[in-house]
């Protein structure tokens, strides 16, 4: 079937209107009619070349909620009418050590992402969710929670699971001192989740204007980090620091701020390397990390754990030729928190 997206034709050329086909629904696929679609900065990265491979033309996307209207003979977990999610991935091998322990992001032979890649076939390109529709099997669609505003769930197809995958694995809990780097789409849900786990959330932060929203989500302190004195008042201070900043920054002055044996997991995902001194690490016994989204059972478990608490991302509900716009707004840090595209403004 043809679809109605939105496409960059080259690296960092605008998007611009277009149409592609999906492939008919198989035994196993569900197809759905996509509702909203999230803008994450990794889409900006990827439609503007940053991170090296790109694949043109790009259709992005991969925080993708909708509403299923096929689904193949073989498929049990949906039926017609049902809500669906679709996140980073649309496939892996299902046979390797990895995808055995649902850690399908580290495929051994490289999972099929939702856009800028190919079907496990390593033919078919893959386009993502700033479309009308999405044909995927069935097991890397979720089940969403039917209690929460679906503007606000499509970010956390992968804002969600990226910032609870290294609370989770950090051990976040009460009394846990957790500081979360850079305010934009990522951050916004590290520090809903985080709070939602009983830590007790600081958030770091270059924008004083966003110190009240700060606090909103659930943070109990907040720090400038365009001011020295906030390194200075918050050295040692961290048990976790998770860092979503998007643009090079200096990784050292953000490790003073843990203190002895405490972990900083980088899961923004900067074009440009930043050095990283061995006594950064040393005096202390530091660990910095990185964390990349999450597997299919952790994205069902930040859903779950969403659904029950009724979390969701706050966002910015936006028509698709507003899409460049929000490109430009979220580079320079403004967006609260996260743009959602409405898709039923790609068929017009
Ligand atoms: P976003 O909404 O643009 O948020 C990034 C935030 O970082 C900004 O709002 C800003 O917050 C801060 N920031 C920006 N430039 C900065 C600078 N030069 N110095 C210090 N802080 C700065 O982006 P996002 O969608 O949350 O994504 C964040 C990063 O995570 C991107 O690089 C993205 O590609 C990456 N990502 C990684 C994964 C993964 O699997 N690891 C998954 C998704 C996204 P303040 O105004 O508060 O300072
Ligand atoms: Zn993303
Ligand atoms: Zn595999």
């Amino acid at each position: 079937m043809q679809t109605r997206v939105y496409a960059a034709p080259s690296a960092g050329a605008p998007l611009a209107p277009s149409t592609i086909d999906r492939r008919a629904v198989g035994p196993r696929d569900v197809q759905l009619e996509i509702l909203f679609s999230g803008i994450c900065h990794s889409d900006i990265h990827q439609a503007r070349g940053e991170w090296g491979k790109a694949a043109f033309p790009m259709v992005p996307g991969h925080e993708i909620v909708g509403r299923v209207t096929a689904i193949g003979s073989e498929v049990t977990k949906f039926a017609i009418g049902d809500l669906g999610g679709v996140g980073c991935l649309v496939d892996s091998c299902r046979s390797c050590t990895h995808c055995g322990e649902d850690h399908e992001q580290f495929c051994e032979r490289g999972a099929a992402p939702t856009y800028n890649g190919t079907e496990m076939d390593r033919a078919t390109p893959t386009y993502g969710g700033y479309a009308q529709h999405v044909v995927v099997t069935e097991h890397f669609v979720l089940k969403v929670p039917t209690n929460l505003e679906l503007s606000g769930v499509a970010p956390l197809l992968c804002a969600g699971v990226t910032t609870y995958s290294p609370l989770r694995q950090y051990g976040c809990k009460a009394g846990m001192r957790v500081g979360v780097v850079g305010l934009g789409g990522l951050g916004h849900m590290a520090v809903k989740l985080a709070a939602a786990m009983g830590a007790e959330v600081t958030m770091l932060s270059t924008s004083p204007s966003k110190q009240a929203d700060a606090a909103r989500l659930g943070a109990t302190e907040f720090g400038l980090t365009s001011d020295a004195a906030t390194f200075k008042r918050l050295g040692g201070r961290f048990d976790l620091l998770i860092d979503t900043v998007s643009a090079k920054h200096d990784y050292n002055a953000y490790l003073r701020l843990l203190r002895p044996f405490g972990t900083m997991v980088c899961v923004g995902a900067p074009p440009e390397p930043s050095p990283m001194a061995a006594f950064s690490l040393i005096g202390g016994n530091k660990r910095i990390a990185g964390s990349a989204i999450g597997g299919i059972r952790e994205t069902q478990e930040v859903l779950d754990f969403c659904g029950e608490r009724g979390i969701v991302a706050d966002v910015e509900v936006i028509a698709a030729n507003q899409i460049n716009l929000a490109y430009e707004r979220t580079i320079k840090g403004d967006v609260r928190y996260r743009f959602s595209i409405d898709a039923r403004t790609f068929a017009s």
